[in-house]
C-alpha cells in the first residue's frame, strides 16, 4: 500500500490501475469510482492500520473492454503495471505507470472507433479574444487559431468536435463547454506564450514561427504549447511525428455554427445515431483514415475556391475513368497507416502494426501505376507523395516474421537471420526439444518403461512421468517432484541442469527480442515524416474516390464556382432523404441573389419546405467540401457562412427554454450574417403568443433583407409575411398541394407567389388526432376565419411600418403645446386640477 500511496500521489486526477498478478486492482476513492460507472462488484481488504479499504479489479486481459468504457465516460487512465517477475520474500514487485490513457490522447485502435477521431483541444482567453489549438496524437493533426468572441469559440468546439478540452482554472467557459467531453483545468501558468513559444521552436527544430503562419499569435501560441506539453506528459513520449502546425483562419472556411452543425446532420443525428446523415450516405472509404478525412472535409467545408476546384477536378477525373472501382480494393488493404505511423512515433506500435506497415509500403508502388494516366494535379501530388520505400521495406521484411504474435511477452515476432545472437540463443531452445525428445527415448530403454513420458509445466518445471504401475522400475537418481493420481513425476540432475539452462536462454532470448524490436522503432524513426506524408496522401485518395464513386452513383454534377454573389441550382435534390424514402423525391431549382435574395416560404405543413431549406444548405455544403452535388446544374457564388434556426427544443442544461434557444440562436444570426452567408430560416417566432411571433418573424424578415441583405430561405406558416413579397430583393415561393377528394395530396413542386392554405387540421388528422378534436378545430378555424374577415379594413395594419409620427398628430400637439405653456411652480393645486381636466377633455372629449 505504500507503493500504491506512492504512484497514486503522482495522478490524483486519473484512475489508478495497479497491477496485482492477473488483475489490476483499485482502491479507495478510485475504486468506489470505477465500480459505478463499470458496475462492478465493490469488495475491501483490510488497511494495516485498521480500517477496510475499498477495492475492486478486472482481469489484466479483459481490460480493454473496461479501460474503453471508461475513456468514453470521459475519465483518465493511469496504467501501473508490474515490471519484473514476483520473486517470493523479496518485498512487493517493482511497479511503474507504463501509460497514461485520456480521452483526447488515445493513438490505440481498441479504444478509438473506425473513423473516429480522438483529439483535444486547449483553450486559453485574453479580455475577449480566445487562443485556441486542436492537436489529435492519432493522425498528427495540429491547428492553431485564434477567435475573437464566445460565439466564434463555441463554433470551433463544434466543428473539431474533441474528446477532452484544457482549459485555464482562471476564466470561466463552462457555458461553452460541450457537456459530454471531458474538461481538464490546467494552471494559468501552462498556458504561459512565453514558454509555449520557446516549446514550440525547441519541437519543430526551428528559430522561429513565422513559417507556420503563428508567429504573431501569442493567444494561440500559448494555446498550442499547453496543448501538446499535456499530450506528451500523459503518452509519455515527444510527439516527434507532430511535425507542423497549421493556422485555420475564419475566412478559410464556411463558417457554421454548433446549431447549423446540428441541424445539417452532418455526421450526427439529433439523437445521437450517426446514420443516416450527410457523411454516411456520402462515405464509400475503405480505410478509416479515408473516412476521418472525408468528414473532415464535409464538417470544415473549403473556402478557399482554388483548394475546393483541386478536389473537384480530381473529383471528376476518378468519375469519368471510375478509377474508383480499381482503387477500392488496393486501398482496402491498406488499414489504418495514418495512426500506425503516430504509433510508431510514439514507440508503441506492434509488430503486428509494423507488418500492416510493411504490407501498406510494398502497395504503394501499385497505387502509382493505377494514377499513372492521371492529368488532376491533386492525383500527380497523391502519386508523388507515395514514393518507394526500399530501405525501410527491406528492413521490415528481414526483421519481422510473416504473422507475428498479439503479445510481446513471449517473443517470437523478429525473424530468423536478423540477428546472429538472438538466432543462436533460439538454436539452444531448437536443440533443447531434441535434447528431450532423446531424453525420453533414452530413459524409456534404460528403464524399460515405454510409457514414460518427459514433460514440462510452469509450476514444476521439467519432468520425467512413470505411471503407477511402473513406479518400481525407477532408478535412483529420480528425485520425486509431483504426485498424481495414476504417475508419479521425477526429476534427476541431469534434468535439472538442463532446465535451467534452456530456461535462461529463453529469458535472454527474450529480453534481447525486445531491446532489438526497441532499436528497430529507433531506426525507424528517420523516415517518419515521408511516411506520414503517404498515410495522408492514400487517406486523401480514399476520401476523393468515395466522394467520386458517391457522386457517380446518385447522379450528382460538378458544381460551378463564380464571383457574383447568389446560388443556383435547377433540378436539385436532398441527398439523404431521397436516399432512404421509399417514393421518388421531386427535384426542385432555386435562384437566391439579386432582385431575390430572400424567398419566404410557404405551403402546407409536411409540404417539403424544411427539405427544400435544408438541401440548398447541403447543396452549398458539398460544393464547397469539393465534391459533386445532388443538382443536375448548380452555380455558387460566394459564400462564408451558413446559418440556421431550424427545429427548438429546450436547452434545459444551460437554463433555456424552447423559446428563449430560438431567439438566441436568431440573435446569434442577425448578429453575425453578412450578405455571402446562407440563412435557412424555419417556423420562427411560434414558441410565444401569436402576434408577438408574428411581430418577431415580420421584423427579423425585414431585417434580413435590408439589413444584412443575407442570402435568405424563410419558411413560415405565418401567411401575413407573403406581403413582403412585393418588396425589393424578396419573392415569395410555395410548396405546392393539391385537394383531391377532401384529402391533401403533397405535390413537394416549388412553385411561385406564395401559399393560401396550411392545411394544419388535414395533417393532424393523418396523425391520428381524435375526429372530436379535429371538428371541434374545424369550427373554431370557421369563427376565427370570419372574425378576421369581419375586422378586415378596421384598424391599422399590423404589418405596415410605422408612418405616423406621434409629434404631428394634431391631437398630441395640442396636449404638449397646452403642457409646453404651463409653469408648474406657479399653479395652485386647484388650478392644476382645473388644467388637467382641459387636457382629459382634449384626449378623451366625452369624458
Ligand atoms: P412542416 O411545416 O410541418 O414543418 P415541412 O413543409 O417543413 O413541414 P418537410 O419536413 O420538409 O415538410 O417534409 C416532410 C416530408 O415530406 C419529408 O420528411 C419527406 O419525406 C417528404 N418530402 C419533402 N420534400 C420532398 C420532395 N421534394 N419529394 C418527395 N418527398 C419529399
Amino acid at each position: 500500500m505504500t507503493q500504491y500511496r506512492r504512484i497514486k500521489s503522482a495522478h490524483p486526477d486519473d484512475l489508478l490501475f495497479f497491477q496485482l498478478g492477473d488483475f489490476y486492482e483499485l482502491f479507495y476513492e478510485d475504486a468506489q469510482r470505477a465500480a459505478r460507472l463499470l458496475d462492478l462488484t465493490l469488495t475491501s481488504r483490510g488497511a494495516p492500520q485498521g480500517g477496510r479499504v475499498p477495492m475492486c479489479g478486472v482481469p489484466r486481459h479483459a481490460a480493454e473492454s473496461y479501460l474503453a468504457r471508461l475513456l468514453k465516460q470521459g475519465e483518465s487512465v493511469a496504467i501501473c503495471d508490474q515490471i519484473e517477475e514476483a520473486q517470493s520474500g523479496k518485498g512487493p514487485v517493482n511497479r511503474k505507470v507504463t501509460r497514461v490513457l485520456t480521452p483526447g490522447t488515445l493513438v490505440e485502435d481498441a479504444f478509438i472507433e473506425q473513423g473516429d477521431e480522438s483529439g483535444l483541444i486547449a483553450v486559453t482567453q485574453s479580455s475577449s479574444r480566445f487562443g485556441i489549438s486542436y492537436l489529435s496524437l492519432a493522425s498528427g493533426t495540429f491547428q492553431v487559431a485564434e477567435v475573437g468572441s464566445r460565439g466564434e469559440l463555441a463554433a470551433e468546439f463544434a466543428r473539431f468536435n474533441p474528446s477532452e478540452i484544457l482549459v485555464s482554472r482562471a476564466y470561466s467557459l463552462t457555458d461553452l463547454l460541450p457537456s459530454s467531453v471531458s474538461v481538464q483545468e490546467l494552471d494559468e501558468m501552462d498556458f504561459d506564450p512565453v514558454a509555449a513559444k520557446r516549446m514550440l521552436l525547441a519541437h519543430f527544430c526551428v528559430d522561429n514561427l513565422s513559417g507556420f503562419g503563428c508567429e504573431h499569435m501569442p493567444l494561440g501560441i500559448a494555446a498550442a504549447g499547453a496543448v501538446l506539453r499535456y499530450a506528451e506528459r500523459r503518452v509519455g513520449q515527444s510527439a516527434s511525428h507532430v511535425n507542423s502546425i497549421r493556422v485555420t483562419h475564419r475566412q478559410d472556411r464556411i463558417h457554421l455554427d454548433a446549431f447549423t452543425r446540428r441541424a445539417l446532420e452532418i455526421d450526427l443525428r439529433p439523437d445521437g445515431s450517426q446514420a443516416p446523415t450527410l457523411f454516411s450516405i456520402m462515405n464509400a472509404t475503405n480505410t478509416a483514415m479515408g473516412a476521418r478525412r472525408l468528414r473532415d472535409w464535409l464538417r470544415a467545408p473549403s473556402r478557399v475556391i482554388e483548394e475546393v476546384l483541386d478536389r473537384q477536378a480530381a473529383v471528376s477525373e476518378i468519375v469519368h475513368s471510375h478509377l474508383d472501382n480499381s482503387l477500392g480494393s488496393l486501398l482496402s488493404e491498406f488499414g489504418d497507416t495514418e495512426r500506425i505511423v503516430s504509433r510508431l512515433a510514439l514507440r508503441s506500435a506492434s509488430p503486428r502494426d509494423l507488418v500492416k506497415l510493411r504490407r501498406s509500403l510494398s502497395l504503394l508502388p501499385d497505387v502509382r501505376t493505377r494514377l499513372a494516366e492521371t492529368t488532376s494535379a491533386r492525383l500527380l501530388d497523391i502519386s508523388d507523395r507515395c514514393p518507394d520505400f526500399d530501405d525501410v521495406l527491406d528492413l521490415l521484411r528481414r526483421a519481422l516474421v510473416e504473422d507475428p504474435p498479439a503479445l510481446l511477452r513471449d517473443g517470437g515476432y523478429l525473424a530468423d537471420g536478423y540477428d546472429s545472437e538472438l538466432d543462436g540463443l533460439r538454436g539452444v531452445q531448437r536443440n533443447a526439444q531434441e535434447f528431450l525428445a532423446q531424453l525420453e527415448a533414452d530413459e524409456r530403454l534404460r528403464t524399460g518403461t515405454p510409457g514414460l513420458k518427459v514433460g514440462y509445466n510452469r509450476v514444476h518445471g521439467y519432468y520425467i512421468e512413470v505411471s503407477r504401475a511402473a513406479n518400481w522400475r525407477v532408478p535412483e537418481n529420480y528425485v520425486p517432484r509431483q504426485t498424481l493420481k495414476n504417475a508419479q513425476r521425477y526429476s534427476t540432475p541431469e534434468l535439472k541442469h538442463f532446465e535451467s539452462d534452456a530456461l535462461s536462454s529463453e529469458s535472454r532470448a527474450i529480453a534481447l527480442e525486445a531491446s532489438l524490436y526497441q532499436a528497430l522503432i529507433d531506426k525507424l524513426q528517420g523516415s517518419l515524416p515521408p511516411l506520414k506524408e503517404a498515410a495522408s496522401a492514400i487517406a486523401e485518395l480514399d476520401a476523393l474516390q468515395s466522394l467520386a464513386g458517391k457522386s457517380r452513383s446518385y447522379g450528382f454534377s460538378a458544381p460551378a464556382f463564380v464571383k457574383e454573389r447568389g446560388l443556383e441550382y435547377r433540378a436539385g435534390w436532398h441527398p439523404v432523404v431521397a436516399e432512404h424514402s421509399s417514393s421518388p423525391f421531386i427535384r426542385n431549382d432555386l435562384r437566391l441573389g439579386g432582385d431575390s435574395s430572400l424567398l419566404i416560404v410557404t405551403g402546407p405543413n409536411m409540404g417539403g419546405k424544411s427539405t427544400y431549406m435544408r438541401q440548398t444548405a447541403l447543396i452549398a455544403l458539398l460544393a464547397h467540401a469539393g465534391s459533386w452535388v445532388p443538382a443536375e446544374e448548380a452555380r455558387i457564388g460566394p459564400i462564408d457562412a451558413i446559418f440556421t434556426r431550424i427545429g427548438a427544443s429546450d436547452d434545459l442544461t444551460q437554463g433555456r427554454s424552447t423559446f428563449m434557444t430560438e431567439m438566441s440562436e436568431t440573435a446569434n444570426l442577425l448578429h453575425n450574417a453578412s450578405s455571402e452567408s446562407l440563412v435557412l430560416i424555419d417556423e420562427i417566432g411560434r414558441g410565444t403568443s401569436t402576434y408577438d411571433g408574428l411581430a418577431l418573424a415580420f421584423a427579423i424578415a425585414r431585417y434580413l433583407a435590408k439589413h444584412t441583405k443575407s442570402l435568405c430561405l424563410f419558411a413560415t406558416h405565418y401567411f401575413e409575411l407573403t406581403v413582403l413579397g412585393e418588396s425589393p430583393g424578396i419573392r415569395n415561393v410555395h410548396l405546392s398541394a393539391a385537394e383531391h377528394q377532401e384529402e391533401i395530396v403533397f405535390l413537394y413542386k416549388v412553385e411561385p407567389g406564395p401559399a393560401s392554405r396550411s392545411y394544419g387540421i388535414e395533417v393532424a388528422r393523418r396523425s391520428g388526432v381524435p375526429e372530436t378534436v379535429l371538428e371541434d378545430a374545424r369550427v373554431e378555424l370557421a369563427r376565427l376565419e370570419s372574425r378576421l374577415l369581419e375586422a378586415d379594413g378596421e384598424g391599422p395594419d399590423l404589418f405596415e411600418e410605422p408612418r405616423v409620427n406621434p409629434t404631428k398628430d394634431p391631437q398630441v400637439a395640442r396636449v404638449l403645446d397646452k403642457l409646453a405653456s404651463l409653469d408648474a411652480d406657479s399653479m395652485t393645486p386647484r388650478e392644476a386640477q382645473a388644467v388637467l381636466y382641459d387636457l382629459i377633455s382634449l384626449v378623451a372629449p366625452t369624458k
